[in-house]
């Protein structure tokens, strides 16, 4: 029925270019993970194509496209909404839960790319689901990864059980999108907040699959980091979200535990909860006070269990979101204003090595076994000796470093690329109408340290100190200024 178009250079325009020209009843929405059985994943192109015919059969399907990824191809974005949404700003402007899903950051772990298109065309085809989620607007980015995905091979998972052919990891430039959240080094990045702005979503979901360790489970969870989330928000997260969804797939015959967080040990040791800085994105997601998990799906398992999982947590998520809409909505809204009565904002954490929960975890007993192929021993996990133990769960982290927050940050003229990056999160900020001289604080850079190996485009600096002082500043007019709250004195952060 209807697919838009859309360009962005911080500005909305839509184009209509096609119209209904399809009957629901000759149509066939089988997808190939379905005709596989279980099997293969889709190409990126034919992904698309089901989600532009899905759209054009049903009203309640609505594609748009989103800036541009480093591929050259523009991000799409999926949206179900019971009455239709015709453009863009119907997004911004819904009152319902919002919710997000991303798929394909890394196009290898596809799970949630097949989920994804099964669970839109199982709601827009059931009216007891739509009767369910009439309150939900669900937002899905069918595959973030574009240039990763037209990358498609066979053997850069080697080790996974399916599907057949996937995607690569690296993005066109091989950037690892699930580290550039916060620095938005790729295009794919900036179109990604411009999607997550549109849709500032109540609750974002990213579907991946993991390695490592091996156990029991075909499906684990990784919730944004309770403490860090913070707040009253934070504690609904840990004490409401987490366990409710659990519960409801227990109840639907699905075993999830926490991201397990071991590398070249075991399980049985206990593990600490993995900690989503902001370059990952659900640490992204979490500064604008969304409830975020990360998905990750086991690779030794096989690939239709690992998809039929994905589909069934996010109907439960989807179930909770509906259930919970007052107080998740009450929650954000005050979120804002929990910080903003602090003196400080937390910046570093570390794990609470003196708190841990009891976790009832289903294991395999692992050993340390000769390497066929080295001279040195690998872990080795032996499927025919299943267990089941109580373990420590380190899920506490305190905070070690943070910042006083200032009336305002003071931005020198030329720093275009900083500007770029605030406005593509929406933060706001005014300019000096004219040539002002105030006192302020100074931060100088006293000294760092930097990583002697680039990584991810940069080369790393850390064990940063810095040393104040007060001085006079003249700043000239059209200095950009950040205001976290309204300006009686100013304090200044020179960049
Ligand atoms: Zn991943």
């Amino acid at each position: 029925m209807k697919y838009f178009f859309k360009i962005s250079f911080f500005a909305f325009f839509f184009l209509m270019i096609s119209c209904d020209t399809t009957s629901k009843e000759n149509t066939d929405f089988t997808t190939l993970f379905e005709k596989s059985k279980g099997t293969e994943t889709p190409e990126y192109k034919d992904v698309i194509a089901f989600y532009t015919k899905l759209s054009e059969t049903y009203s309640q399907i609505s594609m748009f496209s989103f800036g541009q990824t480093d591929s050259g191809e523009p991000l799409h974005l999926v949206v179900y909404n019971r009455e239709g949404i015709f453009n863009v700003d119907e997004i911004k402007s819904s009152t319902k839960n919002s919710i997000l899903i991303n798929n394909g950051i890394h196009p290898g772990e596809s799970d949630g790319i097949d989920a994804s298109m099964l669970l839109l065309r199982d709601i827009v085809q059931n009216d007891s689901l739509q009767e369910k989620y009439k309150n939900s607007i669900i937002c899905v980015i069918p595959v973030y990864n574009v240039g990763g995905s037209l990358n498609r091979n066979s053997h850069s998972r080697a080790n996974q059980n399916g599907p057949k052919e996937y995607g690569f990891r690296g993005n066109a430039r091989n950037f690892d999108l699930n580290r550039d959240f916060i620095k938005q080094d790729t295009k794919n990045a900036a179109a990604f907040a411009e999607i997550f702005h549109t849709v500032n979503p109540d609750v974002f979901v990213d579907n991946h699959v993991s390695n490592g360790a091996d156990y029991q489970y075909a499906i684990t969870h990784l919730f944004t980091q309770h403490n860090k989330l913070g707040g009253n928000l934070g504690a609904f997260l840990q004490n409401e979200m987490r366990p409710k969804i659990e519960e409801s797939l227990e109840n639907k015959g699905v075993h999830i535990t926490p991201y397990v967080n071991v590398w070249g040990t075991t399980p049985e040791a206990g593990f600490s909860q993995f900690f989503d800085s902001p370059r990952y994105s659900t640490g992204y997601t979490t500064l604008f006070h969304t409830l975020g998990l990360m998905v990750e799906t086991h690779m030794l398992k096989p690939y239709k269990i690992r998809v039929e999982q994905t589909y069934e947590l996010l109907f439960s998520i989807f179930d909770f979101t509906e259930e919970n809409s007052v107080i998740i909505k009450d929650l954000r809204s005050k979120a804002t204003q929990e910080i903003l009565a602090n003196k400080a904002y937390p910046i570093q954490f570390k794990v609470d090595e003196e708190k841990y929960s009891d976790l009832s975890f289903k294991g395999y007993e692992g050993e340390l076994i000769d390497s066929k192929v080295t001279n040195g021993k690998r872990l080795f996990y032996d499927k025919t000796k299943p267990f089941e133990k109580v373990i420590k769960y380190y899920d506490e982290f305190v905070v070690i470093k943070d910042v006083n927050i200032p009336k305002a940050y003071i931005l020198q003229q030329g720093w275009h690329d900083i500007i770029g990056r605030l406005v593509n999160n929406k933060i706001e900020f005014t300019r000096f109408e004219k040539d002002t001289t105030i006192t302020v604080v100074v931060s100088h850079i006293k000294d760092f340290e930097t990583s002697k190996r680039p990584y991810e485009g940069h080369y790393l600096h850390f064990n940063t100190t810095i040393e104040k002082s007060s001085a006079k500043i003249n700043f000239k007019k059209g200095i950009f200024i950040l205001t976290p709250i309204k300006m009686e004195c100013v304090i200044c952060l020179k960049l």
